[in-house]
């Protein structure tokens, strides 16, 4: 099967966040399946190329159209496995310091940059000739790209065979924009209703994606679930979800396991898996809590966070759930967002420098080191569609502390038996049952016998993408049948 992602991040070119994770993984596990061929499109922001990988360029050039003015694409080029990265370029675009946003908020051009984008997929699979048998697009900045092949792209006998499939990695992003976004991008005032584009008199990308591809996913069983039915989880497109419930399917995402592997992990003080895990991770704690600066306790709890400070995690309810912890647990805190939150944990810190120890940022390797060196891994959010982190944590012997929402319901159980425990969980997002929590496993790290038990569970876990890139293809082959009809 000939496969094009489109996706705005991917790594290891670029990751913001799980996104970025979960298109690299993907067009990987697809690219090894026999019969298939994989080409991934994506920007080329200002840090992409150089390092490891060396991107060439792609001879020539095309127009996009956006507005009232014509925009120029080229293309470089990249083979990464088996995988075909083509990136598309425009330096008026993609050439600044962010992704999606600068210091003071999100670009105000982020309609036409993610139009531009969009479109040039569509032309940039014309011009290497690349004739998908399904596009699979992830999230609203791609959302146009279905939008396309239902419109402007009906007559392109280029297409005419090709279907597409949407993931929505996260709901509560859906790019809206007022309706002269409409023209920008090239549609018709036909195409402004309700069943296709239009949203509360504005153009919504991650409502069009939603509409118009012939299948959609999203990232969990029970996000699948959560957006369709209730309206702090769909944002205000519950209804436009559940009127696509019959092609809505909820697949749950893997982790790259070759990445996460705390027993080949270079990050790390020293490799383990779950036989070697007690000193593995004793060596791991103890080196961590002496690059932070912490008490270089044992017999404390070392919580571990790494997250974007966003409202969707809940972490502004674990800093006022802290203070009540700090003589018994110890944390170690990775993040970046949210200025108002970055500075209290940042200000926490400086008051309890032994106790907990927090850097704003975005730091891969200090990750690697906080999954390794915790024993668990709070993860409060208000709502998960799948969530990773807890995944990874789970792998590294860190036992994840969550809500039931979402992928988080899906991956960590717990129950009031150990031998069936991966990890902690709480019904809602809310300071008390956090603490409540927190204090159940405080007490339970004093038997060490059913916490090692948890911890082996865990470890055991299948985090890998098999099943769930089955499940991928199967619906690719199913939209593609459905397209030929
Ligand atoms: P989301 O996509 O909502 O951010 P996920 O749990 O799905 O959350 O994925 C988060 C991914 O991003 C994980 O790989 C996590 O390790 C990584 N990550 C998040 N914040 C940071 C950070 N500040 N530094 C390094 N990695 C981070």
């Amino acid at each position: 099967m000939k496969i094009l992602i489109a996706a705005s991040e991917a790594f290891p070119f670029c990751k913001t966040g799980g996104l970025g994770d979960v298109v690299g993984a993907l067009a990987q596990v697809f690219s090894r399946a026999e019969g298939n061929e994989v080409v991934l499109f994506m920007p080329r922001y200002r840090n992409i190329g150089g390092g490891a990988f060396s991107l060439k360029a792609v001879g020539g050039s095309f127009l996009i159209p956006v507005g009232n003015s014509v925009e120029t694409a080229t293309m470089s080029h990249v083979q990464w496995g088996k995988v075909s990265v083509y990136f598309i370029e425009n330096s008026k675009y993609f050439d600044r310091p962010g992704i999606y946003r600068a210091n003071f908020g999100d670009y105000e051009d982020n309609d036409e940059r993610f139009i531009f984008f969009s479109r040039a997929v569509l032309e940039g699979a014309k011009f290497i000739g690349f004739k998908p048998d399904v596009i699979h697009c992830h999230d609203w900045q791609t959302g146009l790209v279905s939008a396309y092949l239902k419109t402007l792209y009906r007559i392109d006998s280029f297409f005419s065979k090709t279907a597409s499939v949407f993931t929505i990695n996260n709901i509560a992003y859906q790019g809206m924009f007022p309706k002269e976004t409409l023209l920008k991008a090239g549609f018709s005032w036909p195409d402004f209703t309700p069943d296709k584009l239009e949203f509360y008199g504005g153009l919504n990308y991650m409502k069009a994606g939603i509409m118009l591809s012939d299948l959609v996913t999203t990232v969990s069983p029970t996000y699948a679930s959560e957006i369709q039915f209730r309206p702090e989880f769909g944002k205000g497109l519950e209804g436009v979800l559940r009127y696509r419930t019959a092609d809505l399917f909820g697949i749950l995402n893997g982790i790259d396991e070759e990445i996460w592997d705390p027993a080949t992990d270079t990050f790390i003080e020293r490799g383990y898996d779950v036989k070697s895990f007690l000193r593995g991770k004793a060596a791991c704690k103890k080196a961590l809590q002496h690059e932070c600066a912490l008490e270089e306790s044992k017999d404390k709890i070392l919580a571990g966070v790494v997250s974007r400070l966003d409202h969707q995690k809940g972490l502004d309810i674990l800093f006022k759930a802290l203070p009540e912890f700090m003589n018994k647990m110890q944390f170690v805190i990775l993040g970046v967002g949210d200025p108002a939150l970055t500075e209290a944990f940042a200000e926490m810190a400086k008051a309890h420098p032994r106790q907990i120890f927090f850097k704003a940022g975005f730091d891969e390797g200090f990750a690697h080191k906080i999954y390794a060196a915790s024993d668990i891994f709070p993860m409060p959010s208000r709502f998960e569609p799948c969530g990773l982190s807890q995944m990874i944590a789970m792998r590294y012997g860190s036992l994840p502390v969550v809500t039931r929402t979402g992928g988080l319901k899906d991956t960590v159980n717990y129950t009031s038996e150990p031998k069936d425990s991966n990890g902690f969980a709480m019904d809602n997002a809310e300071e008390t049952q956090l603490k409540s929590i927190l204090g159940h496993a405080v007490s339970l790290f004093g038997w060490r016998e059913n916490w090692n038990t948890m911890v082996r569970n865990a470890m055991k876990g299948d985090y890998s993408w098999t099943k769930s890139s089955q499940d991928y293809l199967k619906l690719f082959n199913i939209a593609y049948q459905k397209k030929q009809l």
